[in-house]
């Protein structure tokens, strides 16, 4: 929501997905610290970064034959960052199966929606069989599992995560500023009236930054049929468009929004906002993930869900505004939306029909420069055949510098046989008179 439309909305909620003059507020506030009151995290509840890394570790360690974890890094200009992402397949020999459905979840986009990165836990643990299922009968549950490979990105933006946990309660972006949700190609750069620095600057160009180059490359080399990018701020179940105020067309289209309808029955108690992201709270939104992933990558079903927003919290109150503070309100939180991620599960595929039917990601999106190819390539190699990423990020300096020397002195004697051929030209007559 932008920051005019934020001042003159009587409930004020603020919602994640586009900045508010209230958070300006409270840079203005951090100068005059004794005029400000705002919740800490509850550690009681939240993990730190280093406990939720660790937890998941020891979960997927625990559990080889349904979990792999992978950890991709990347880096431009000084600035490095790392996504890990685990893989759930029921029966792991069966991740390169073609005929499953193919999900692709991404939490903690923005740094201080804590509560997105305990839900990715929650259905991680549910995964694991650790914890208990939502109202799902096992039968149904098992089935449903065969079908899926799941990835999920528990913690997108580690990097602003950081900042926060470090005391930039308001912090939403990455480490160096820039908001990972504005950093895609579609219709990306795009300022509305109240475009607000703080909130959503979108990078120097389209996928400047490591954390969605790396999601990119992911998602271009899974293919999902189904991609959810969950976010906190409000209650919403939004399907694209963000970038304008319509969603698609067609009859996937209404089974997509009566899917949703459904959702918002049965976990969300009626109170989800439904519709595209830019059609439902009036303001739109320029270099999505979600628009790329419906757009370019041609995920039939790409979601923007909002799990949890405290219409009632001051503006520079951002740790309560995003993130539920109590017990109850935080495992209400995870229970309803743990099980709206498994009625995705179910529901999801049996809408879908075979997997086989999705159409592949846009071809003109998969020309990329030699050093993203090689980092996709690679990358695809690792998810494959788990090698040692460390290994791969090794050898992938020394290919990208003997590529760029191959290139260099190709050119130079490029440029040396055509001066050569032209000095000839020009010297030789006309008839050599010179026999061989
Ligand atoms: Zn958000």
């Amino acid at each position: 929501m932008g920051r005019l439309r934020c001042l003159s909305s009587a409930s004020s909620i603020n919602f994640c997905f586009l900045g508010c003059l209230q958070v300006l507020l409270l840079v203005n506030a951090k100068t005059n610290p004794e005029t400000t009151s705002f919740t800490p995290i509850n550690r009681d509840l939240y993990h730190s970064t280093g406990d939720l890394r660790k937890e998941i570790k020891a979960m997927v360690h625990r559990h080889p034959d349904k979990f792999t974890l992978e950890t991709f890094k990347s880096g431009n200009k000084g600035y490095r960052a790392e996504v890990g992402v685990v893989t759930y397949c029921r029966r792991r020999q069966d991740t390169d199966d073609s005929s499953k459905f193919r999900i692709l979840l991404s939490f903690g986009q923005h740094g201080r929606e804590l509560i997105t990165s305990e839900l990715a836990l929650r259905i991680l643990s549910i995964l694991s069989e650790e914890s208990l299922p939502p109202n799902m009968d096992p039968a149904s549950l098992n089935s449903t599992l065969d079908k899926l490979i799941i990835k999920v990105v528990p913690m997108e933006n580690l990097n602003g995560r950081e900042l926060v946990e470090a005391g930039d309660l308001c912090e939403r972006r990455n480490g160096r500023g820039v908001d990972l949700n504005r950093n895609w190609s579609v219709d990306w750069g795009k300022k509305e009236k109240d475009y607000d620095p703080y909130e959503e600057n979108p990078g120097t160009a389209p996928f400047s930054e490591p954390e969605t180059q790396i999601m990119r490359k992911l998602a271009i080399s899974f293919d999902p049929h189904i991609w959810v990018n969950v976010h906190s701020g409000m209650e919403a179940l939004f399907m694209p468009y963000d970038h304008k105020n319509t969603t698609p067309t067609g009859v996937s289209s209404d089974q997509i929004k009566s899917l949703l309808e459904e959702l918002n029955h049965l976990h969300c108690h009626k109170r989800c906002m439904i519709g595209s992201g830019g059609g439902s709270v009036g303001y739109l939104a320029h270099g999505t993930a979600t628009d790329y992933m419906y757009d370019i990558v041609k995920v039939p079903m790409a979601f923007t869900f909002e799990i949890y927003g405290d219409g009632e919290a001051s503006s520079k109150d951002c740790f309560r505004m995003f993130n539920p503070t109590d017990i109850n309100m935080f495992n209400r939180v995870l229970n309803d939306w743990s099980a709206a991620f498994f009625t995705i599960f179910k529901l999801g595929p049996q809408q879908l029909g075979e997997p086989q039917s999705k159409v592949p990601a846009s071809n003109l999106e998969k020309w990329v420069s030699i050093d993203e190819y090689l980092e996709g390539y690679l990358m695809e190699r690792s998810s494959r055949y788990g090698k040692k990423r460390e290994v791969l990020e090794l050898g992938m300096q020394e290919i990208r510098t003997y590529f760029r020397l191959f290139w260099l002195s190709s050119v130079l004697l490029m440029f040396m046989f055509c001066s050569r051929i032209s000095k000839s030209k020009c010297s030789r007559p006309i008839v050599s008179a010179i026999p061989l």
